[in-house]
């Protein structure tokens, strides 16, 4: 076991690196109280509809005006490109209210008003050049909701290559398979120095690495996030018997990078054969992956664009692996699909 700690990893591709490390990492732990104390504490009306029918909470708000802080705080000349902005909360004043408390709890010093809370999160509606964060305060909602697995997922990204990847995810168990293994884990991914795992509270647990053995594979929860019928030919076709692994969010990748399944499979659903993935939903989970040495392309073996906007315009689906699999997943895919 390493005993490296966050501040102590560099890697060349970050100006400002150590600094930028500690402070994203921060901000990340800080997230996750929020989300855990909302989660806790939560009542019916803590959750509304976007415009495209998808949940928000009052945990996604707070996690975003805290991380958009910490980075606009530390580093006042980068962007952030993050998913969720003020907009809906301006016109809901009891939400506000909410979202404002639950950030007064985790912030030092004086108390936000609802104003800065608001410049806070929109401090996050940068646009994607040549280096930004992009932000998704909190991955997989739907898996927030039901209690079950969501993450927190930073990235910072220069010339289009993520060089940093902080990926929080609070309802993880340390081992998956263990029936009683402790939960809350942080993967911190930078590029050329690998992953590491933390807990939630910070302490290293270990560098993980893919595993080379072919055993199971992970997909999504919601069945309209991708093609389950599909997934299972190609698990078939790679000879993959194991029951896929259902998780929300970008968890999905840190199970990959811990070697807990193979592949990450994400195919386009026939039903939505306009939608293209967010790059705030695959950043931090790509460098945790690599930094773990596997491989993450789109289904036609492409190299996710980062550079094209907060949509990924020119991929289309996921394939994240332990590396070993990956031309075999491209190979079913081009003769199955
Ligand atoms: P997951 O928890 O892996 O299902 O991923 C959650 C993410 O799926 C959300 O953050 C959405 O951005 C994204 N999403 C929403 N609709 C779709 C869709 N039709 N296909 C793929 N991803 C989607
Ligand atoms: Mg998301």
């Amino acid at each position: 076991m390493t005993t490296q700690k966050p501040s102590s990893l560099t890697a060349e591709g970050l100006r400002q690196p150590k600094a930028k490390i500690q402070t994203a990492v921060d901000a990340v732990l800080k997230a996750i109280q929020l989300c855990e104390q909302v989660q806790a504490e939560m009542v019916s009306t803590d959750a509304i509809q976007k415009a495209d029918r998808s949940p928000v909470t009052v945990a996604d708000f707070g996690s975003q005006a805290l991380i958009c802080k910490a980075i606009s705080e530390a580093f006042p000349d980068d962007t952030i490109v993050a998913e969720e902005s003020a907009q809906a909360l301006q016109e809901n004043a009891p939400l506000l209210e909410r979202v404002t408390n639950y950030v007064n709890r985790f912030c030092e010093g004086t108390a936000a008003t609802t104003e800065t809370v608001c410049e806070w999160i929109n401090n996050g509606s940068g646009e994607v050049g040549p280096s930004f964060w992009t932000l998704d305060p909190i991955d997989g909602t739907k898996g927030f909701l039901r209690r079950d697995q969501y993450a927190v997922a930073l990235a910072y990204i220069v010339d289009g290559v993520v060089q940093l990847g902080v990926l929080g995810c609070p309802n993880l168990p340390y081992h998956l398979d263990a029936t009683d293994s402790e939960r809350g884990c942080l993967f911190v991914a930078i590029r050329g120095q690998g992953t590491h795992l933390y807990t939630k509270t910070g302490e290293l647990l270990e560098r993980v690495h893919v595993s080379e053995a072919t055993h199971r594979f992970a997909e999504s929860v919601e069945s309209t996030h991708g093609d389950s019928e599909a997934h299972g030919k190609i698990a078939n076709a790679l000879g993959i018997t194991e029951p896929p692994v259902q998780m929300d969010s970008q968890v999905k990748y840190g199970i990959v990078s811990r070697g807990e399944a193979s592949l990450y499979i994400r195919l386009p659903n026939p039903a939505y054969p306009n939608y293209r993935e967010c790059i705030w939903d695959h950043a931090a989970g790509l460098i945790v992956v690599e930094e773990a040495g596997g491989t993450v392309t789109d289904a036609n073996g492409a190299p996710l664009n980062f550079l094209v906007g907060k949509r990924m315009h020119e991929n289309r689906g996921i394939v994240a692996t332990n590396g070993e699999l990956h031309q075999h997943v491209l190979k079913a895919l081009s003769s199955k699909l």
